[in-house]
């Protein structure tokens, strides 16, 4: 049985922060699991 695309993006888990539990927006070209302000407090 077929999943219609709609389906298959709804049953996607949604990236969350391991930090604070923010969801994240998804960035293209981001490959960070932290959310920006998490990311901002560690620094480089
Ligand atoms: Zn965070």
């Amino acid at each position: 049985m077929l999943m219609s695309p709609v389906e298959f993006f709804r049953n996607l888990p949604e990236k969350v922060c391991p930090e604070c539990g923010q969801q994240i927006e998804e960035q293209a070209e981001s490959y960070f699991m932290e959310c920006d302000h998490c990311l901002s407090k560690k620094g480089e």
